[in-house]
């Protein structure tokens, strides 16, 4: 599974080194008077993502700077202040992080974290009373998002999810097309957010953690089909979960599939799998076609209309462009593009998948 997850980070490291001006370039004067300019972020959990895709992304941002850790791997402590310069006073374990509601150098803590830990550590950061970026899919069940939600509504604090398609440019046009509607009304949709040669290790292979496709990859179709189509689905009229390598997936899904129902009669295709390539999402309309191939990718995503108009903006580093927006959204007390809310109806959704996928009947949403 690594293998391909390795390819992504790579990829986006050539494209970190291709982008250093980009996030500054995008954001002109955007930030109120009188306010910071730039907030002090801390990392919980520095694994793959926080290591090789958010802490350089940091590099980047202008709104955003890498000013703290959380880590239970006192090895990485030296190595990550050697290269971000982190003071001592700064650096957390999961057990201290509590203290950082005394600590001015940040304003928000970032949950990276394997998923079944986010709420427990969103909670912790909005109790002291920190802006909460949480990384998706949000958690494991619709209560823990409410948890989350509510840890930050009583602190009075902000909660933006690192859903970072919805800052990408080209996934902006895709949206936009739901009001603009150039071919029509949508006819039908279908998503697949995949991989191939995933092998599931560490929490990834738990359940309990958050394993499998359908949490860790399957959440961008569910995201996807619901900004493409501006609406929440009210059922899941089928899902099925397929596992072509039973000796890897004892525990988690491989592959799931699913079929979304909407309120005016439109049905959406999803697919997620850790063990086929499958990367879109497409809209067919009444008298054409839109579409994003991949629709989710650390780079590239790129697409392509049927009366050839191509969605092709360049972005450098997604990761600098959401962090910037939730840091502004915190500094000029703005919304956040991606609140609790929105992952707290993907998880609503993903529970009613494996309900069906367990039952074989259709599920209410
Ligand atoms: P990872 O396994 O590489 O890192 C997880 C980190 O959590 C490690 O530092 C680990 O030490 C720490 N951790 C703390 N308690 C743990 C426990 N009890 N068990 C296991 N690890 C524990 O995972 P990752 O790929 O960095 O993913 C972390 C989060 O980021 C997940 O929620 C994932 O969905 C999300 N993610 C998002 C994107 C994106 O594009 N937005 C990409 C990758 C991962």
């Amino acid at each position: 599974m690594l293998c391909n997850r390795r390819v992504f980070i790579q990829h986006s490291l050539v494209t970190t080194a291709l982008s250093s001006s980009y996030a500054c370039q995008r954001k002109q004067t955007i930030v109120s008077p009188n306010k910071k300019e730039s907030l002090g972020i801390a990392l919980v959990g520095l694994g793959n993502y926080a290591s090789d895709l958010i802490a350089p992304a940091l590099q980047l941002t202008k709104h955003a700077h890498l000013a703290g850790i959380v880590t239970g791997s006192p090895e990485k402590i030296p190595v990550w202040q050697e290269k971000y310069g982190i003071k001592d006073q700064n650096v957390y374990s999961y057990e201290s992080m509590h203290q950082i509601a005394d600590n001015d150098d940040i304003d928000v803590v970032y949950i990276i974290v394997p998923t079944g830990l986010h709420a427990k550590y969103a909670i912790i950061a909005a109790n002291a009373g920190k802006h909460v970026w949480c990384e998706k899919p949000m958690a494991l069940t619709v209560s823990q998002c409410q948890d989350i939600i509510d840890a930050c509504a009583n602190n009075k604090v902000k909660l933006s999810l690192g859903y970072r398609m919805i800052h990408e440019p080209n996934t902006q046009s895709l949206i936009s097309y739901r009001d603009t509607k150039p071919f029509g009304e949508m006819t039908s949709v279908s998503a697949a957010s995949c991989y191939s040669g995933g092998e599931p290790s560490g929490w990834r292979a738990d359940k309990s953690l958050g394993g499998g496709a359908m949490y860790d990859m399957g959440v961008y179709a569910v995201n996807g089909i619901r900004y493409a189509t501006g609406q929440d689905p009210i059922a899941v009229t089928s899902a099925r979960h397929i596992i072509d390598r039973p000796a890897l997936f004892k525990e988690v899904d491989e592959t799931t599939e699913f079929q979304l129902k909407f309120q005016n009669g439109l049905l959406a295709n999803g697919l997620t799998s850790v063990g086929k390539p499958d990367n879109h999402l497409r809209v067919d309309c009444e008298s054409g076609w839109y579409q994003l191939s991949p629709m989710q990718a650390y780079h590239g995503v790129v697409g392509e209309r049927s009366d050839g108009v191509k969605l092709d903006v360049f972005v450098p580093n997604q990761q600098a462009i959401q962090m910037d927006d939730d840091a502004l959204a915190i500094i000029n007390d703005t919304a956040v593009m991606c609140p609790g809310e929105m992952g707290q109806k993907d998880i609503r959704i993903i529970e009613a998948i494996f309900e069906s996928a367990a039952t074989g009947n259709s599920v209410s949403i």
